[in-house]
């Protein structure tokens, strides 16, 4: 026999059979069978068993429910959903079976647990929709109530999802999908064009949607609605309304892809994948949680644009010339909260009274950020009237809300006296029958002549008059016993009876009052929610200009001269990251010249650890800087603007999808040169290394040809490498240009002078560096020997059978057929697939 309850579960779980199921029991979420199981095993509590009919036992966890946000972190963190299960009626007045249901599926896109949160991250929820080669992306974060969705090309589709990097990806249950992490499957129908519009129709109240830039992109509308879909269905009534629906798109951004945000360090380092060492670690001075979400925004989509560009250079400029004002809006800022958060934990009705009162502490500053902003400050004027003081916002927290309420709604200690003159009426009552059960102790001493007697309470018994057994022949009649302790015992009057239930009901109504009063002045801030959602986004963009500024005034950067020419100029440059390292030694500032017509590919050579890999990462660093408007590190700068940066660079083998570092150098190599075009920047670092030698300078070779040849490219490139054959080029090849990082000797050690000079290194220093780095002195010698060998054109056989090595520099004297084979390739007639295994072929052949 199934009991009732188990019948309850069991409806339950079957609706939810993704999700761990919280079953409110109490005072506790209970979880059954398979759920406890893995709880048990996540959270390490134990496993117990609980009967539900006769001869029927269940494996049962469960958690205290005031513990639930904790243990929430950890299985969300772990990758699992939640269904939680409360009970809706009143345990004590209903009869039978308490009704329960789900009322929130917290999922890792959905949380709004400020302790599962990242404060200067979002945490997006993504919905992606696939059709042919095209695709629908759409995302939200609840916590900040931004929603967006884009129709895209699918090759497109996918760094957009990376930029993003959402906690939780829908997509449809029949999507066969590469994306990296398990993506969450809904129901086909969800995505479904129709059912998708009018989700959206309907969560809108709107009869088109038009009004949103979508109307006539099925696949965008296809996603949003699933987004709306998935959220009524985990969220139930906790959602709040989000505000708008913005439909943008990916064309008027840069695309960063994963290997070039990864290889130009902008998030993390790469060393220790922490933010610190970052390009982020170095401009990230903003002081608001919703400025430093916005930067990493700006970061992930350095803008094509030159206007809105040229906005942001005026207003960074702007502060950089106030130093005084700068000062102090930046102290201002640093005393905001989380305003964007907060009106959203409001709106949703999970806000707790001390966020209320920080919501007013923030707004509460807005006169004077404008006032220091001040009237004439024309770049900042638009932003500085989009900050709303919310005057009536501020007064009904400040005449509502306790100062320092500290404990839940509901205790009584949140809603301030004067508010309510109902609250004040019961609180004035119940106060003052405290202070006759104050009195009473006193009147009871004198009555009784019991000069311990005492009136005490506890929460089992209620109120009570405790006299010990040394006194009880003293009491008086009316007396009625109550408890008997060891050495006392305990009584109540009808009058203490009489006070007793009157504070516990006004202790109760205070209770249920401060609820209704808490969740109106919430209803009733929720209305500004939109005044004041829009200035926690100026005041976003205020932190992050304001930001800027300071860094380029610390760090003096300038400002760089923004055009669409195709050349970039620039005079002074230095690596962001590495010169905050070097303040000690100081950096070398290097200059930088790339334009289509002339300098269009730039060779540089130099020994190992010379500089050049910092020298390539400075230079596609200045230009990013330059596109998301912030100043550069440089004494000059004019940037002709790029559609994309495009970056090959090191040697990492990545261990995860088990492909070798060879392959894929090649299949990166192979995506720039299919995808960049004249208006592109190409930084690649030591192609061709990850095979043997001849194999490796073959392909730089060609590449460089397929660069600077192909008229569809002609991307300007800079081409690091230590094939100090390949300055050969520049003879041949208009457009190639050789610069080298200069280096020097001194008592036959090699002295690294960080100068980037015109010109190919004449020899490769890495048998100096192979010593600096405390190599045993005879390999060292030894490879001098060989070194000299090679040199003079004769292999340096020693005792051991060698492979003869052939002279480097005859290599392209007479070709090789492997050579002549590759130079008959038609590159632009191959799949990146099919190059791979013509190269492999080569190799074989080699
Ligand atoms: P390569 O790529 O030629 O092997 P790197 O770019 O890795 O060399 O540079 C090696 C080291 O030299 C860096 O770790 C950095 O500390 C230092 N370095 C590079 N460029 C400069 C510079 N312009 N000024 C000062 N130090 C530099």
């Amino acid at each position: 026999m199934t009991t009732p309850i188990r019948r309850q579960y069991l409806q339950v779980k079957q609706k939810y059979p993704d999700a761990i199921v919280f079953f409110r029991l109490g005072d506790f979420y209970e979880t059954f069978e398979d759920d406890a199981k893995t709880i048990a095993r996540e959270l390490q509590i134990v496993l117990t068993s609980r009967s539900m009919g006769k001869d029927q036992r269940f494996p049962m966890a469960g958690i205290p429910h005031h513990a639930l946000d904790g243990y929430l972190a950890k299985l969300i963190n772990a990758g699992h959903k939640v269904a939680i299960c409360e009970q809706l009626s009143d345990p004590k007045a209903s009869k039978g079976l308490v009704d329960r249901d789900v009322v929130r599926v917290v999922t890792p896109g959905t949380v709004v647990e400020t302790n599962l949160l990242e404060i200067k991250s979002n945490n997006y929820l993504a919905a992606m929709v696939v059709d042919g080669d095209r695709a629908g992306l759409a995302y939200v974060d609840i916590t900040t109530s931004e929603f967006a969705t884009t129709q895209l090309s699918l090759d497109r589709a996918l760094p957009e999802l990376e930029r993003l990097s959402p906690s939780e990806v829908i997509v449809p249950k029949s999507f066969e999908n590469h994306l990296a992490g398990e993506p969450t499957r809904l129901d086909d129908r969800w995505f479904d064009l129709g059912t998708a519009r009018q989700t959206l129709l309907d969560y809108f109240e709107v009869a088109s949607l038009a009004g949103y830039g979508c109307d006539q992109l099925p696949l965008a509308v296809r996603a949003a609605g699933a987004i709306i879909a998935y959220l009524k269905e985990t969220q139930k009534g906790a959602l709040g309304q989000l505000p708008t629906l913005s439909t943008y798109s990916t064309e008027s951004f840069m695309v960063i892809d994963a290997q070039t945000r990864r290889n130009l360090e902008l998030f993390r380092s790469s060393n220790t994948g922490t933010v610190s060492g970052s390009l982020l670690s170095v401009i990230d001075l903003t002081k608001t949680p919703m400025g430093g979400r916005l930067l990493k925004i700006w970061l992930g989509q350095p803008l094509l644009a030159i206007n809105a560009l040229l906005q942001r250079q005026e207003a960074v400029a702007w502060f950089t010339a106030n130093a005084v004002r700068r000062a102090e809006i930046i102290n201002l800022l640093a005393r905001l909260s989380d305003l964007e958060r907060l009106i959203n934990r409001v709106r949703a009705g999970i806000a707790i009274p001390r966020e209320l009162v920080a919501l007013r502490h923030s707004l509460e500053l807005m006169p004077q950020l404008k006032s220091a902003i001040g009237e004439e400050s024309a770049p900042l004027t638009g932003l500085a009237s989009e900050l709303k003081p919310c005057h009536e916002v501020v007064e009904l927290i400040s005449n509502a809300i306790v100062e320092e309420a500290a404990g839940p709604v509901g205790d009584g200690g949140v809603i301030k006296p004067g508010f309510s003159p109902e609250l004040d009426q019961i609180r004035s009552a119940s106060r003052n029958a405290k202070q006759f059960l104050a009195e009473l102790e006193r009147k009871e001493r004198e009555r009784t002549d019991i000069k311990s007697l005492k009136v005490g309470y506890n929460r089992v018994f209620g109120y009570y008059i405790e006299v010990t057994s040394a006194h009880l022949e003293k009491i008086p009649a009316d007396y009625i016993r109550k408890q008997t302790l060891v050495g006392a015992e305990r009584f109540f009057t009808p009058e203490l009876k009489e006070y007793e239930s009157l504070i516990l009901n006004a202790q109760e109504r205070i209770g249920e009052l401060e609820i209704a009063l808490f969740k109106q002045v919430c209803r009733q801030v929720s209305g500004s929610g939109e005044r004041i959602l829009g200035t926690a986004r100026a005041l976003a963009q205020i932190d992050v200009l304001a930001a800027l500024a300071e860094v380029a005034v610390r760090n003096s950067y300038v400002k760089p001269q923004l055009t669409f020419e195709d050349a970039i100029r620039i005079v002074g440059g230095r690596h962001p990251v590495v010169e905050q390292a070097l303040v000690e030694t100081g950096f070398v500032p290097n200059d930088t010249l790339l334009s289509n017509s002339d300098s269009q590919v730039v060779i540089l050579t130099g020994p190992n650890m010379a500089g050049k890999s910092t020298y390539l990462r400075q230079v596609a660093l200045i230009v990013l800087m330059a596109q998301i408007g912030s100043f550069v590190p440089a004494d000059s700068a004019t940037i002709g603007l790029v559609d994309r940066i495009f970056t090959r660079v090191g040697l990492m083998d990545d261990l995860t999808t088990g492909r070798s570092t060879f392959m894929i150098e090649m299949t990166e190599t192979a995506a720039i040169l299919n995808n960049a075009t004249p208006q592109s920047l190409i930084i690649l670092d030591e192609i061709g290394r990850g095979t043997s030698t001849y194999d490796g300078l073959s392909i730089a070779h060609s590449v460089v040809e397929y660069l600077h040849n192909n008229p569809r490219l002609g991307a300007k490139t800079i081409f690091a490498t230590h094939y100090h054959e390949l300055v050969e080029l520049a003879k041949t090849l208009p457009r190639v240009k050789n610069f080298n990082v200069a280096v020097t000797e001194e008592g036959g050690k090699v002295v690294f002078l960080r100068k980037v000079i015109p010109g190919g290194a004449d020899r490769s220093y890495g048998i100096h560096v192979a010593q600096l780095a405390g190599m045993p002195r005879s390999v060292t010698h030894r490879a001098v020997e060989i070194l000299k060998g090679l040199e003079e054109g004769k292999p340096a056989a020693k005792k051991e059978k060698r492979k003869p090595v052939p002279d480097q520099l005859s290599l392209f004297a007479e070709k090789p057929p492997v050579l002549a084979e590759l130079e008959m390739l038609d590159i632009d007639a191959l799949t990146p697939l099919e190059a791979i295994t013509r190269l492999y072929e080569l190799k074989k052949k080699a």
